[in-house]
């Protein structure tokens, strides 16, 4: 057969797998689901670095590490068995006066897990993650899930993000991941990173660039408030 090879329309590193996720919640999304924090409301120049997954030795000392040169404050949710392996890293977090939050015991897809089973585990993490504070793991809850943790019990309030960092996707390098913070953070955004052994490498890369260029912009970076006071 003769004529030009079959061309296809897309090129050939374009990142199939950030496409499937976004990097900027859409307001729609947010006005949708009015039962969890996507973020703060404020004109003041303050961001909320939130950290899933952790404790991890490695991840969680290096970026507590590079929040304290800098004076920073973030938010950590963390896995239930991950404090329990790594507690000494968990009451570090505490006092060098950042926050906790659960991220249930075992890291639970809420869609895809059965409500008695899910409920257990964040009550398990609850037991040993002091805090009134819950981020979904992949951001999956059910409205019954999410309404049964809000209750009297566990009084947990959900809080999502707006900002996705992309540092846990192996096809983010470091100079995307903090370009996909910096282009989207306002005030008031809820930033989504990780320290975890998996993000790691991105994480070195893109954490201490983000702070940088947000501090030189004079903003401050802070807890997530406590809500239920
Ligand atoms: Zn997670």
């Amino acid at each position: 057969m003769k004529g030009e090879p079959f061309k296809s329309p897309i090129p050939k590193n374009i990142n199939f797998i950030s496409m499937f996720y976004l990097k900027k919640t859409p307001g729609f999304v947010a006005k949708l689901f009015k039962d969890r924090v996507w973020k703060i409301d404020t004109n003041e120049k303050i961001l909320y670095l939130t950290f899933d997954d952790g404790p991890n030795p490695e991840a969680t000392s290096f970026v507590l590490n590079e929040l304290k040169k800098v004076n920073a404050e973030a938010t950590f949710f963390c896995v239930g068995k991950n404090v329990k392996e790594n507690f000494s890293l968990y009451e570090r977090i505490i006092s060098e006066g950042h926050k906790v939050g659960n991220h249930t015991y075992s890291h639970l897809n809420g869609w895809k897990t059965d409500d008695k089973i899910f409920l257990k585990d964040v009550e398990k993490a609850a037991k040993i993650i002091d805090s009134h504070l819950f981020r979904p793991p992949y951001g999956k809850i059910t409205k019954f899930q999410l309404k049964a943790i809000s209750g009297k019990r566990l009084n947990l309030k959900t809080i999502m993000w707006d900002v996705l960092s992309g540092d846990f996707d192996p096809s983010v390098d470091g100079e995307n991941c903090y370009l996909n913070v910096v282009n989207n953070a306002k005030p008031g955004s809820i930033i989504v990173l990780h320290d975890s052994a998996k993000a790691f490498t991105t994480l070195q890369y893109a954490l201490p660039k983000v702070l940088e260029y947000f501090l030189e912009k004079g903003f401050e970076f802070r807890v997530l408030p406590d809500f239920n006071s």
